[in-house]
């Protein structure tokens, strides 16, 4: 049986669920029996998202031009999107910002009040990614199979919601948190 093709791609976030996901400890050893692992900011260098991937795990805000851009390759090339954690199912703690009104305060108080040598905003398209109005949560963008919330979601979680993927199964409602199919 071909294996799985396997994905985690990480938007605008601090990586913790992430680091949750890699609590799996050695049942990532079973994991690693039933899927390719083709894209991920762990222990994959590709640059570009492949096509044909099976189960894909974002987790992430929505923030800027860049994490639009691959957040649509990601739907467009990925059978099972999974909502991974607070950030990309609420955008919580990243849309903070919103509250702002405008992207104006935050390059401000980064580029220039709280640098050194900065004296001016990044103006020159293509040096960074440019910030989107507001932050949004993966759903409002893109059609989201799975959510699983938390902040980050517990290992045990997410074994709970892919494990039955690698069978072809449903995952069950876990705990009184939303997993959608
Ligand atoms: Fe970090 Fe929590 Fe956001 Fe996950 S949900 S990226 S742990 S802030």
């Amino acid at each position: 049986m071909d294996k799985i093709r396997f994905a985690t791609v990480w938007l605008a976030g601090c990586s913790g669920c992430h680091m949750s996901f890699l609590d799996l400890d050695e049942w990532l050893f079973d994991l690693a029996e039933k899927v390719d692992v083709v894209f991920s900011p762990v222990g994959c260098d590709l640059k570009d998202y492949p096509e044909n991937v099976d189960v894909c795990l974002v987790e992430g805000a929505v923030a800027n031009e860049e994490n639009l851009e691959l957040l649509n390759q990601v739907r467009k090339r990925t059978k099972l999107l999974i909502s991974f954690g607070d950030c990309a199912v609420t955008a919580n703690v990243p849309a903070m910002r919103n509250m702002l009104g405008s992207t104006e305060p935050v390059l401000k108080r980064c580029y220039l009040e709280l640098s050194d040598t900065g004296t001016q905003l990044p103006k020159e398209p293509g040096i960074v990614p440019e910030l989107l109005d507001r932050v949004r949560p993966i759903h409002e963008l893109v059609n989201v199979d799975i959510f699983l919330p938390g902040c980050p979601p517990s290992a045990e979680r997410i074994k709970a919601a892919i494990a039955p993927l690698l069978e072809g199964q449903k995952p069950a409602m876990v705990g009184r948190e939303m997993l959608k199919f």
